[in-house]
């Protein structure tokens, strides 16, 4: 019995256009700033979240220059609109008062600083999405200062969405690693779940891992499920895909049917406890956190909770 997404994952969603011919277009960008606008994003990866969670703080990009600063990154554009980004250090470990930050203009409402795991559900479809974009670019800049090939230092062009080589030339792209995850059903009413050894007692979630060179996506299923929990699986089937930029990853999405009357066998020292459990008390975890003993689920912002979701049938939170 087979299942789809009920929804875009949280962090899938974007609204507006990436305007990829833009970057690196100074002449249409500097046309374009006077009306663009920009969000910041603190080194701890932290934005300024307003109107209760739903939306980015973001200010008029002249507030930062009358022309793109150099660290600045293009998110995309959309109804004339460029959308852009700037890294900020994060003060220590706290937070800055809001709107006082770096001297920008104080926002009136009540924004707080979060990252996209605590922000990333609750947000609206194009804050969500300008956000994962910023994180994400920002993480690969973080990773990427020297070049793969010579080691020499990169420099950044084309808006932040290449990086050249100041030695040999080399031009990258903004880099993800590829990490499969895995719903395990019975293909009746039981899904299995695991917890990781690092997890607090009670949290589960489902399988997941990274994709070796040279496998396929439905090869590092197979694998990573009979590493993690010794068992088989068959009828491996595409759900979705997001972003998880903590530090690069690209999460994508798989169903696949196990029998539960094969033993569990868990691999040391990567999973702590697996077990089998009732649609309905997945459905009761997700509608009334706490609600079920023994089983907290991922959070709304991972695409684990999306396959919960879907798979249960859990009424959606938004
Ligand atoms: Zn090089």
């Amino acid at each position: 019995m087979s299942f789809e997404l009920v929804g875009l994952p949280a962090l899938s969603r974007f609204a507006v256009d990436r305007g990829e011919p833009l970057r690196g277009d100074e002449e249409k960008l500097a046309a374009l700033w006077p009306k663009a606008r920009m969000i910041v994003v603190d080194t701890r990866g932290r934005t300024l979240v307003a109107d209760r969670g739903t939306r980015l703080a973001d200010w008029p990009a002249l507030e930062f220059g009358d022309q793109p600063p150099v660290n600045a990154v293009l998110l995309g554009e959309q109804d004339g609109v460029a959308w852009f980004a700037v890294l900020m250090p994060a003060e220590d470990d706290e937070p800055v008062p809001a709107g006082r930050a770096w001297g920008l203009p104080e926002l009136t409402d009540d924004p707080q600083w979060l990252d996209l795991r605590q922000a990333g559900a609750t947000l609206d479809d194009m804050s969500a999405g300008l956000f994962t974009t910023a994180a994400a670019l920002f993480q690969w800049h973080r990773l990427g200062k020297y070049c793969a090939k010579c080691g020499a230092r990169t420099v950044l062009e084309k808006s932040g969405w290449t990086s050249v080589c100041s030695g040999c030339e080399r031009e990258e792209y903004p880099r993800t690693d590829s990490a499969v995850i895995c719903l395990v059903h019975d293909g009746a009413d039981q899904v299995l779940v695991a917890r990781g050894p690092e997890w607090p007692e009670g949290r589960f979630s489902v399988l997941a891992g990274f994709v070796e060179a040279g496998e396929s996506l439905e090869g590092c299923v197979a694998r990573e499920i009979a590493e993690e929990v010794g068992i088989s699986v068959r009828d491996i089937r595409y759900l979705g895909s997001q972003p998880w930029p903590f530090p690069r990853s690209l999460m994508i999405g798989f169903e696949a049917v196990a029998d539960p009357a094969e033993p569990l066998r868990l691999a040391e020292g990567e999973i702590a406890e697996a077990k089998w459990v009732l649609r309905a008390d997945v459905r009761k975890a997700i509608e009334e956190p706490g609600s079920v003993p023994g089983l907290g689920l991922a959070g709304g912002a991972s695409i684990a909770f999306r396959m919960l979701q879907s798979w249960s049938g859990a009424a959606s939170e938004e």
